[in-house]
């Protein structure tokens, strides 16, 4: 019997044995309202398992997560309600999370309606104000998902999400499948709807130059732990852990931040039997004897800096 993140994990081209798969562990990730937190890392590392989990759509194993100081598994019915409309997560392909059967109307307006937010004689100038923040025509409500290009359904699914007033999104690759034009577009709306809104944001992505830009703090994931926390300035100018710095190298950059680091080498190990130690060890230019044994534990470097390194600050 596969439990659901299990079945995650085949996706993600895992073999599955009998053994469930820990494709986080001992996450330890505070956000603060209206901030916006960028989760980056090769893709396998557990960044959306954790997204998902945020999200309450994945039960975590263990461990527990806290939505403004409430343990999510000991909420009363009403306040599980409430983060659950109040958490929203939007999805990497707009396409594969639309039905396309559903006009953009009832696809956007369902949620607001169900939870009392606007009412039926209501709803389409509800739904103007919903659309046209999100960059979309109103007067294309009556059209099917077909009827929109990429980045034009991804702005329904943002819609979607929007309707319902949430106070934070996770955002799982969000533009990973749009071209790099449309992706500026669709990160710019994020950056407005989240000054709009005071939006608190998980931005989750593969690729550290898409989560620069919207992100205050940066969190770098390998193969399920944090390994770095920073804010973007720091860990921009001053990465610390080498996997953080191999990341940054395969971000192009015009300035004096390019490439003085070298590229990571080597895939992304099985999460099944991930190496002894430091999990990073077996692609670290920097290993020592003391990181095949021993699981670095998280220190403070910096105020308000967290790494997960045997190197010394
Ligand atoms: Fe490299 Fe060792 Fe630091 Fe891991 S703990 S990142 S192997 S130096
Ligand atoms: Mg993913």
């Amino acid at each position: 019997k596969l439990d659901f993140a299990a079945k995650l994990a085949r996706k993600m081209g895992a073999q599955i044995t009998r053994e469930r798969v820990q494709a986080v562990d001992g996450v330890n990730l505070d956000i603060m309202l209206g901030e916006v937190v960028g989760l980056v890392g090769e893709s396998g590392c557990g960044k959306s398992t954790l997204g998902r989990m945020v999200c309450g759509i994945l039960p975590q194993s263990s461990g527990n997560i806290y939505y403004k100081g409430k343990n999510v598994t000991e909420m009363t019915p009403k306040e599980h309600l409430d983060y659950a409309i109040n958490v929203q997560m939007i999805f990497q392909d707009p396409f594969a999370s639309l039905n396309p059967r559903k006009r953009v109307k009832s696809i956007i307006g369902e949620a607001p309606l169900y939870h009392g937010l606007t009412t039926a004689k209501e709803l389409d100038g509800y739904l103007d104000g919903v659309m046209e923040q999100c960059g979309l025509d109103p007067s294309y409500k009556n059209r099917y998902p077909h009827q929109f290009s990429g980045g034009q359904r991804q702005r329904i699914g943002i819609a979607r999400a929007m309707a319902v007033d949430p106070e934070c999104l996770v955002c799982d690759e969000s533009v990973a499948a749009l071209d790099v034009s449309i992706q500026a577009q669709i990160l710019n709306l994020f950056m407005d709807l989240r000054e709009k809104h005071n939006l608190t944001c998980l931005f989750i992505s593969h690729d550290l130059g898409v989560v620069e830009h919207i992100s205050d703090r940066i969190a770098v994931m390998y193969l399920g732990r944090l390994v770095e926390i920073a804010k973007v300035d720091e860990l921009f100018d001053a990465p610390f852990h080498p996997y953080t710095k191999a990341l940054l190298a395969e971000v192009p950059r015009l300035d004096k931040r390019a490439v003085e680091f070298s590229a990571l080498e080597g895939e992304i190990p099985s999460p099944l039997d991930p190496p002894s130690g430091c999990h990073f060890h077996p692609r670290c230019p920097y290993v020592m004897d003391v990181c095949r044994e021993e699981v670095p534990l998280r220190r403070e470097i910096a105020p308000g800096r967290y790494a997960c390194c045997h190197l010394d600050s």
